[in-house]
């Protein structure tokens, strides 16, 4: 597993570059990948990974990357789906250009395939229910019995398919199975249905068709009839290969096509603290648990995107967790890291106080309203360039940079105790006025006339701290988000998973004036305090700020993955 302090390997090439390399030397001219995405859901951070490795080797071989929807079950799919899918793409940065397809658009020819199959007495239509195929197709230890239907003569089967199709039939009531070997001791092989009978409005199709192919089906015939050279899936369709390659050499046989893809599987992305089930990630936006599909705590791309996530980032991502064929979880602190680099070199810096205590500077000249200090806006970077903070008599500091009884080691402010407020003066404590639980709620300090920041002063100070004018703030909902789950590698059912409870910590905190222009999905380093971005949808300039923390400024974890 690469991390960030390895360097590129420019002649690293994956098993899946290997392959196509032979493919080409053994006369391939073009390669054509896919990212075939069922839109019953939005993408999420593993489907990242499969976007970034199909995209980029056709893009490293000068070939195409199909978008082909694979819209088989209309029952789960919805335009909705689609849209979104397609906005994460985009968002991306990736583009598939003409090449968006659909599964559905090859029904009629897989109607077509499978009347063929029928006619070469290798399809049979089965009218048991489906709890008794399932019964009959055995376990991994004993083979699978022969359904009786399937010596039904073709004659009957070729009817009976054709009536599935005119919609004669009720739901359940027929499927239509391949003849292959109930003894096969991979249980894909054991007469596998097909087809199904499904009277429901599919998304593009409408009402036309009430017979469904199954994915084992649909999929390799999509993949041929498109031309894909190379169809790259993850690991749990390995067993699945076989039936791929049955299906297809049978209609190469028969003449209908010529060049047949190859499935190669690669291992499935897991990051830690995160499902990327989209049954389970639909569970927690129908149980409200979360708040929509694109809640910056899920791992959709909708919900990183909102997080304050960057295309580049994610990309990035992709691309240092490499591809093998080995299963492995993935720290999400990985991932973050990713992103912090970018932040720390883009996002110009600003000032927030998310839990503030006032401070009275009670020796400033009451003949002064404030004086101006000048705050970078990168430290690193000159010409991003400054702006102005206005130091005066009052003031806010956050409340964890006080502490009524200091520990050992804390520096910051504590009576009689002194800390300089960065890119101003050194102040002292002298006084704390408390409530009537005896909570801090104004501090009285003096501040140092000699030792204004950037004026050079002899007084050293361990503490330095952010504030802000109280005549210079900006009410702003900040929030604080972690992670969902609280197990590491949360692959139980839903309700059997403990939701983190302080996920999202919702802070009314004050940020400094020139935040209130900031735009939506506008990044930001607030000092001391982590990386924000302005929310997408609830921030509104000059009126309702809204910022998300996106992560901290160092990462809590030294490790970097985790192998099962
Ligand atoms: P789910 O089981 O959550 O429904 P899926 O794999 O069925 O996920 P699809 O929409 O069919 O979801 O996935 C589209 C493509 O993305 C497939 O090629 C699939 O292999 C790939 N993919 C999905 N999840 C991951 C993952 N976690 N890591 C890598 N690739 C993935
Ligand atoms: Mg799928």
């Amino acid at each position: 597993m690469p991390d960030e302090n390895t360097p590129p390997d420019p002649e690293y090439k994956s098993f899946i570059q290997k392959i196509m390399d032979e493919d080409i030397k053994a006369g391939l001219t073009r390669i054509v990948t896919r990212f075939p995405p069922e839109p019953n859901g939005y993408l999420h951070i593993g489907h990242a990974k499969s976007i970034h490795l199909n995209f980029s080797l056709a893009k490293m071989y000068a070939g195409v990357c199909h978008l082909r929807f694979d819209d088989t079950n209309p029952s789960k799919e919805s335009n909705e789906f689609i849209n979104s899918l397609r906005e994460s793409l985009s968002w991306l940065g990736y583009d598939p250009k003409e090449h968006i397809y659909y599964a559905s658009s090859y029904f009629e020819k897989m109607y077509e395939f499978a009347e063929y199959f029928i006619k070469e007495g290798l399809a049979y239509v089965d009218s048991q229910s489906i709890d008794e195929i399932r019964i009959q197709r055995g376990t991994l230890t004993q083979a699978g019995t022969e359904s009786v239907f399937r010596t039904q003569d073709i004659d009957t089967n070729l009817k009976n398919f054709r009536n599935m199709r005119n919609g004669l039939f009720p739901d359940g009531s027929h499927v239509l199975r391949l003849k292959i070997d109930m003894t096969s001791p991979n249980i894909n092989m054991r007469d596998p249905v097909i087809y199904r009978i499904k009277h429901s409005t599919h998304h593009k199709v409408g009402n036309s068709w009430c017979i469904y192919p199954l994915y084992d089906y649909a999929h390799c015939i999509s993949d041929a009839i498109e031309g894909i050279t190379h169809s790259l899936c993850t690991l749990e369709f390995q067993d699945h290969r076989p039936l791929y390659d049955w299906i297809l050499a049978h209609l190469k046989k028969a003449g209908f096509f010529s060049q047949l893809p190859r499935q190669i599987e690669f291992s499935r992305l897991n990051v830690t603290h995160c499902v990327t089930s989209k049954r389970k990630l639909q569970q927690l936006v129908t149980q409200k648990i979360v708040d929509g599909w694109d809640d910056p705590r899920l791992p959709t791309l909708h919900g990183l995107r909102r997080r304050g996530f960057t295309p580049e980032s994610i990309k990035d991502f992709c691309q240092r967790i490499g591809i093998t064929k080995a299963n492995n979880w993935v720290e999400y602190s990985y991932l973050e890291e990713c992103l912090r680099e970018q932040l720390n070199r883009e996002s110009q810096r600003r000032i927030a106080i998310i839990d503030p205590i006032r401070v009275i500077i009670t020796n400033y000249p009451p003949h002064i309203k404030e004086e101006v200090c000048h705050a970078s806006n990168h430290p690193l970077v000159e010409s991003m360039g400054q702006r102005e903070a206005f130091f005066g008599r009052n003031i806010f500091i956050e409340k964890s940079d006080f502490m009524l009884n200091p520990s050992p080691g804390f520096f910051r402010l504590s009576i009689g105790k002194m800390v300089r407020l960065r890119y101003a003066y050194i102040i002292m404590c002298d006084e704390v006025m408390c409530d009537e639980h005896g909570n801090p709620v104004t501090l009285l300090c003096r501040y140092l006339k000699d030792t204004k920041s950037g004026h050079g002063s002899d007084v050293k100070v361990k503490g330095n701290i952010h504030w802000l004018n109280a005549n210079h703030v900006l009410p702003a909902e900040v929030r604080l988000y972690d992670h969902l789950f609280c197990a590491d590698q949360p692959v139980d059912d839903l309700e059997n998973l403990q939701i983190n409870k302080d996920s999202l910590i919702v802070c009314k905190g004050l940020v400094e004036r020139a935040l209130g222009s900031s735009i939506q999905e506008e990044r930001f380093q607030f000092e001391r305090l982590g990386y924000f971005v302005a929310d997408r949808h609830n921030h509104i300039p000059n009126k309702k700020l809204c910022f998300n923390r996106i992560v901290s400024l160092k990462s809590s974890k030294d490790k970097r993955a985790v192998s099962t």
